[in-house]
């Protein structure tokens, strides 16, 4: 294709979504990536510096169930790109990847850092400008976006800044902002769990989800509660939530039975970890020096009650976790089939500027990938017709 008669598009946000998309891009089209940082910066983190970037399902109607925010949107996209999709596109980009037996994707290298190489290296057609976009205008045939040092008049701009910085650049176009909350972090509770902080517990049970959990000094954290952390995202505190914190089967009477002259906290601790079954003794006042024997039924079905309807009011969120944003550009306002605005001509949204956001396990970088995708093939699409 002649120089001149390539689109010009630029790229707002080099983060992981917008640098996939340059590379899609790069061939047909001459491409501009505007970052006020150093692009895929926020790669570095990611799967504790391992990079979870996918997850090993392959029905897309089973991948998008993995997202609170987006689950119905995603079929389109995902129906285009999806697990298969990303695997392959990432071996192009010279980064073979494994599955663990959690069934999440990291790269073999289990490098962050060697991905974003890899990205880097691979970005060959592309300038790159380190500045901050400030507004963004559309006229009749281009659309103009202000930075902090200049401006640049694209026939298609892509907006992809994540969901960490303000909105106001989109929401000033009249573009509707679902009010961004953070998901996938831990919860501050009312109650005092100072001295529980440091134990977890495997393989509990909250909303019929099972996980490990984490007592903090502020509340719970851990696998589990990321998970109901994004369930509850948009709910208003505070809210209760109800642990189970032994979701195998217990016949609690018997072993008080069989362990007559046991310590009742010792009993407790062959199963739970020994502060906290102090504490739920304390909770119940019963003493945790009192033999099995002394239990009587009434006491029995307390503790079992606190074991199994563990309850903790939220209040907060302690952002501890791989912290996404729940809300950004509303679902309704984006073609799915392309992730053009509905209402702005040529402005596009990819990522988790979306009100897209899932679970933990690869799922958060999927949606980069596969709106990334969407965004550019509709854009090489758009110039053939
Ligand atoms: C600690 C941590 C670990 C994570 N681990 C995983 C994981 O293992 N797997 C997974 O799937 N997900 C993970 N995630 C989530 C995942 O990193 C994000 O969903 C993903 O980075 C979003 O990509 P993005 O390109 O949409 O936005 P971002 O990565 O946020 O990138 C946006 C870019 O836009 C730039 N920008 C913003 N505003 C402007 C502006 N006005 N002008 C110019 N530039 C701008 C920013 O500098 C940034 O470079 C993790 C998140 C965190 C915080």
């Amino acid at each position: 294709m002649a120089q001149e008669s390539r689109l010009n598009v630029g790229i707002l946000g080099g983060g992981p979504a917008g640098c996939l998309a340059a590379f899609f891009l790069q061939d047909y089209c001459n491409v501009l990536i505007i970052d006020n940082s150093n692009i895929l910066r926020t790669i570095l983190p990611t799967g504790g510096g391992r990079c979870n970037l996918a997850h090993c399902e392959y029905d897309f109607k089973e991948l998008a169930k993995n997202y609170p925010r987006g689950e119905k949107f995603l079929y389109s996209v995902f129906s285009k790109y999806s697990t298969a999709e990303t695997i392959s596109t990432f071996e192009d980009l010279g980064v073979k990847t494994y599955v663990q037996n959690d069934n999440r994707i990291f790269p073999e290298s289990n490098s962050a850092k060697d991905v974003r190489n890899k990205m880097i290296d691979a970005l060959k057609n592309i300038d790159i400008k380190k500045e901050k976009g400030l507004r963004i205008e559309p006229t009749n045939e281009k659309i103009k976006l202000v930075t902090d040092m200049n401006s640049y008049y694209f026939d298609k701009l892509i907006v992809a800044i994540g969901g960490h910085s303000t909105f106001d650049i989109i929401s000033r176009l009249g573009v509707n902002i679902i009010t961004p909350l953070p998901s996938l972090v831990g919860l501050v509770t009312s109650q005092n769990l100072k001295s529980l902080a440091g134990i977890s517990v495997k393989d509990a049970e909250c909303f019929g989800i099972r996980g490990d959990i984490l007592f903090t000094h502020k509340g719970v954290s851990g696998p589990l509660i990321y998970k109901i952390s994004s369930l509850k995202a948009r709910d208003r505190k505070p809210y209760t939530i109800s642990i189970n914190l032994h979701s195998k089967d217990l016949d609690l009477q018997d072993l008080l039975n069989k362990n007559p002259h046991k310590q009742v906290n010792n009993l407790l601790s062959s199963f739970l970890p020994l502060n906290l079954a102090n504490y739920i003794l304390d909770k119940v006042n019963i003493s945790k020096t009192d033999k099995c024997h002394k239990i009587n039924g009434q006491q029995r079905d307390l503790i079992l009650n606190l074991i199994h309807n563990f309850k903790l009011d939220v209040i907060g969120v302690n952002k501890d976790g791989e912290v996404v944003t729940s809300g950004g550009v509303d679902l309704k306002e984006v073609d799915s089939k392309t992730m053009e605005s509905k209402k702005i001509n040529g402005l596009y949204f990819i990522g988790e500027v979306l009100d897209i956001d899932g679970f933990c396990g690869g799922f958060n970088l999927q949606n980069c990938w596969s709106t990334a995708y969407v965004a550019s093939d509709a854009i090489i699409n758009s110039k053939l017709h």
